[in-house]
């Protein structure tokens, strides 16, 4: 049985806390604020209450698994409702789609827009078929070794082909270019950076649908908290890690500062740029950075909107229906990029949704405080080019005893991808 310190109480290290408790390690799991979760929160204010970041997720196998390997399936703890529709997209001329989840209504949708559009879509989201399965064996579902990666998984990853240049070849419509690369321009990358495999995302949307909580996402971390107590995980909220405690190539302690907790085995869990005994590992990577966010509490009639509504220009706005909110009220959340120097809520009434006489409350919350609430930003690590991939760490690191999980040590932010890269980091670690 190893001694294993978990840092970072968000969604994975909650699902390595879980996984490593379950495989007989004695696991102790440090929490710098004083809730467990991270971005899997929820924001209050005059009786509205809103997911603070996730607001629905994709590949829910992720999420059963990481339950049934834990303890007790998820369908016993929480409610996941499937999303018949991904989104709606508003462009400038005024058109619009709405992305259900299947391939057959996709074609339908985008035909919609006009007439071939539908098959084109279909086709370059299956282009991605042969991606997703080299990705899933070789890099999602088994550690991989960022020095010596597999031959298939090496002919995938060194593809120079960057996202944007695959988006303007396959798509004549600049529509369909901007709903297959909205995922990375949301999570704050520049497509020019993101290499074309990437782009999977729509693969997996497409293919594994779109759910969410019943209640607010904040439940899964509340059904997380709960199964640490049930696995017997020591948790220490209000407890930052300051360094790894290094000996001889190998971890044996996390330094609090004020003492230190002993450890044969640390699963870092947060921006590894925040210790410094891992920061000059990754000294060539830079954190993507979160969107502006308004949290509204509306009153009266408002416009019914799809789960996730993208309109497109500058700013680009994602808004996001949803929340509690009192009788007669609806909670709303805004995402923001780009142009902002004008007010959210201007630019929304722009693009034909004014809702500014109607807000009754409203937490706005800048990219910076939302780095600073999370202690990082949970979309993990910006896109600078293909050379990317390799400059993160995970789920091995150069330290011996030292894993990664988490937004910063996957190829993409969403939940999927880490609860995956928590799978992983149980897998390298093994049983005790
Ligand atoms: C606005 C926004 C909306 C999003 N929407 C979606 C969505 O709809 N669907 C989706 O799938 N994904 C979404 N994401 C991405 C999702 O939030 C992340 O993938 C996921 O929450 C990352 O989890 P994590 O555990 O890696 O990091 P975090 O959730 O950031 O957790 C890190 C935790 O570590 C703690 N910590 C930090 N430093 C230390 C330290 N030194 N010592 C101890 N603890 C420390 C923090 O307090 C925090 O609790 C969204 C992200 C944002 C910002």
């Amino acid at each position: 049985m190893a001694r294993v310190v978990v840092v970072g109480g968000g969604f994975a290290g909650l699902a390595s806390a879980a996984r490593l408790a379950k495989l007989g390690h004695e696991v102790t799991l440090l929490e710098r604020s004083a809730t467990l979760g991270g971005a899997l929160g929820t924001v209050e204010a005059d009786g509205f209450a809103w997911d603070a970041g996730p607001t629905w997720t994709t590949l829910p196998a992720v999420v059963r698994d990481l339950f049934r390997k834990s303890g007790r399936p998820v369908e016993r703890e929480l409610e996941l409702e499937p999303l018949d529709v991904v989104r709606e997209h508003r462009f400038v001329d005024g058109t619009a789609v709405t992305v259900p989840s299947g391939r057959g209504a996709q074609v339908a949708a985008f035909d919609d827009l006009a007439p071939g559009l539908g098959q084109r879509w279909v086709d370059h989201v299956a282009s991605y078929t042969d991606v997703w399965e080299t990705l899933r064996r070789e890099y999602l579902e088994v550690p991989w070794d960022p020095r010596s990666p597999s031959r298939p998984l090496s002919a995938v990853l060194d593809d120079r082909q960057t996202l944007h240049k695959r988006l303007r070849r396959t798509f004549r419509d600049e529509r369909l270019a901007l709903v297959a690369g909205h995922p990375a321009v949301a999570e704050g990358h520049d497509l020019r950076n993101v290499p074309a495999w990437a782009g999977v995302t729509a693969y997996v949307e497409q293919r594994f649908g779109a759910w969410t909580v019943q209640g607010g996402m904040a439940r899964l971390a509340e059904a997380l908290a709960a199964r640490m107590t049930t696995r017997g995980v020591t948790v220490r909220t209000g407890t930052t890690a300051r360094d790894l405690v290094v000996r001889e190539g190998r971890v044996v302690a996390v330094d609090l500062g004020a003492e230190q907790v002993d450890a044969d085995v640390v699963v870092v869990a947060v921006d590894p740029r925040l210790l410094p005994a891992l920061a000059p590992l990754v000294a060539r990577t830079m954190p993507a950075i979160p969107p502006v966010v308004a949290h509204l509490g509306l009153e009266g009639d408002v416009p019914d909107l799809r789960h996730e509504l993208v309109l497109h220009g500058d700013p680009l706005l994602v808004v996001r229906p949803g929340g509690r909110a009192p009788s007669g009220a609806s909670a709303w959340t805004v995402h923001g990029r780009g142009k902002l120097a004008e007010d959210m809520l201007r630019a929304l009434a722009r693009d034909g949704i004014d809702v500014r006489a109607q807000v009754v409350t409203r937490v706005d919350r800048t990219p910076r405080d939302l780095v600073e609430a999370w202690g990082g930003s949970p979309l993990g690590v910006l896109w600078q080019g293909r050379a990317t991939v390799r400059q993160r760490l995970g789920p091995t690191t150069p330290v011996a005893g030292v894993y990664a999980a988490g937004a910063h040590a996957t190829p993409g932010a969403g939940l999927p991808y880490v609860g995956l890269s928590a799978a992983l980091v149980a897998q390298a670690v093994g049983p005790a």
